[in-house]
């Protein structure tokens, strides 16, 4: 018995009385958690292996499991936590860094449950969404201040490029490579049949991508995988990501074993080599450098493409959005600390970076203050769980929001933040072809149309509650909302009034 040893941290309960021995838990488990004991007739169970997908729950015929967390007790206190205790035995058993999946799990404010949006009443009429007009349609990018005229005195057409989206949302860039083919064939379909955008996040775009190109977002990370002329002039848009919410200050590291067949290709890597992007670009070390790079992409793409910087939310973000406003970029994305990930060091992820929230309003207010709020959109994301989040963030400063963890869910994703392992039962974060082949992409875009529909009805109930019909009237306008239970260093950050002022 190794020293380290702990009691597993879930446990399988099976009914026996419900248990047909079909062994269907047997096949779905990637984990090689149940098998079959001849001897005894009965299926058994490796409790240390089950990371709680849900997989087998799901799929059992006659429902005769379930999944439950170990009451185990660990002497824990105030100070070490069953957590804490467990992962300095690992570490101390690797030698290695922690790795994680999906966002911050710990016990931060979410800020988002602690502010409460407004409803007409008597004086300022509600609108019902479904007699009158109400429009979520939303346009990103430059908005120019100055009207042109020609000769004839009629209005010169000299917008920069801009994206439209029928409602305010996106999906959030997710690699190939990170997620599975099918995920990256549900996201682009459903995105083009709701008239938004995906994203294609470090890995390239696979051959069969480009015909979704109108509602493609190509990004160009510190490691350029997969990036030349072509792949740029597939999207609609180029996003630089200079950081990511999970792991600010961080690259990435796709390991050479998840480097095979088409992946390699897309990311033009050799098979088996280890895709490393660096923390930083390396031609990158100032906003001057980082204007060279916008400009270098719109060069190449002829000034028809909107450029996107994505920034991780950290201390000093709102003096980096605006320097990042006067590089020429049309796009502000900033990414919140509680964003997804497929994989991050642990104590990256849940110690680094700041909520989403104070970093969209800091940001916002910064832009307004010195004039060029509308020298570029804002993207926020990291940890949008509904239309409710969607809405506030809007009233908080944003144009339009990524969504991430939430799509995922939205494809069958159960939260058991195993995604580093790449066996994921649900067929999204894994390239084994026989869990690929369990997410169908038809199915997946039709619940991501489905998710996203419904919060769109959502928002214009929402709005039309507020007395607001568009999504230009409800950015920035932070009357609509109140914080409860913040203290006044938060309400002044987030530009709110208290509850009852
Ligand atoms: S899937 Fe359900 S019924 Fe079939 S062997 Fe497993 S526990 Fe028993
Ligand atoms: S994507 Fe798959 S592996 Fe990752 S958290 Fe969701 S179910 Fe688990």
């Amino acid at each position: 018995m190794p020293m380290d040893y702990v009691y597993p941290e879930y446990e399988v309960v099976r009914n026996l009385s419900r248990c047909i021995n079909c062994r269907v838990c047997e096949q779905q488990c990637a984990n090689q958690v149940h098998a079959f004991d001849p001897k005894t007739g009965q299926m058994t169970a490796d409790d240390a292996k089950c990371v709680n997908c849900h997989r087998c729950v799901a799929m059992c015929p006659t429902h005769a499991l379930k999944i439950v967390k170990s009451d185990h007790a660990f002497k824990e206190n105030g100070n070490w936590s069953a957590q804490t205790i467990t992962e300095v035995y690992r570490q101390a058993s690797s030698g290695g860094v922690l790795l994680s999946s999906m966002g911050n799990p710990k016990q931060y404010p979410v800020y988002w449950d602690k502010l409460l949006i407004n409803a007409s009443q008597v004086t300022n009429p509600s609108i019902d969404p479904l007699r009158e007009p109400m429009e979520t349609k939303t346009f990103l990018g430059k908005k120019r201040v100055s009207i042109k005229r020609d000769a004839q005195g009629n209005i010169t057409p000299n917008l920069p490029p801009q994206l439209e989206l029928s409602m305010p949302m996106l999906f959030s860039a997710m690699s190939y490579g990170s997620i599975s083919y099918n995920a990256h064939a549900s996201l682009a379909r459903a995105a083009q049949q709701l008239g938004i955008y995906y994203n294609t996040g470090e890995g390239g775009l696979h051959e069969d991508f480009y015909q979704y190109g109108k509602n493609t977002i190509v990004q160009v990370a510190s490691g350029r995988f997969g990036v030349h002329k072509d792949y740029l002039e597939a999207g609609a848009a180029i996003e630089i990501k200079m950081g990511q919410g999970a792991k600010p200050g961080i690259g990435g590291h796709l390991p050479g074993a998840k480097i095979v067949g088409d992946i390699s290709k897309t990311r033009m890597i050799p098979e088996g080599s280890d895709a490393i992007s660096p923390a930083p670009h390396h031609d990158i070390y100032s906003i001057e450098d980082l204007r060279q790079l916008v400009y270098s992409l719109k060069e190449a793409t002829e000034y028809q493409k909107p450029v996107i910087v994505k920034i991780a939310a950290v201390h000093n973000v709102a003096a980096i959005a605006s320097g990042i406003a006067r590089s020429g970029a049309d796009i502000i994305a900033i990414d919140g600390f509680r964003g997804g990930t497929g994989a991050a060091p642990t104590r990256i992820r849940d110690n680094v970076g700041i909520p989403i929230e104070l970093a969209l309003a800091a940001v916002d207010a910064r832009l307004r203050e010195e004039g060029i709020r509308d020298e570029v959109s804002i993207i926020a994301g990291g940890s949008i769980r509904s239309s409710s989040d969607i809405v506030k963030a809007i009233a908080l400063g944003a144009d339009a929001v990524y969504i991430g963890t939430a799509a995922l869910l939205a494809l069958g994703c159960h939260l058991c933040r195993s995604c580093h392992g790449g066996k994921c039962n649900w067929g999204i974060a894994t390239q084994r072809p026989e869990l690929v082949k369990r997410l169908d992409p038809d199915v997946g875009a039709q619940r991501l149309v489905h998710l996203l529909s419904a919060w769109n009805n959502e928002i214009k109930e929402m709005m039309g509650g507020m007395g607001i019909n568009s999504i230009e009237a409800l950015r920035g306008n932070r009357l609509m909302l109140r914080g409860v239970g913040l203290t006044d260093k938060e309400l002044e950050i987030l530009g709110v009034l208290h509850a009852g002022e």
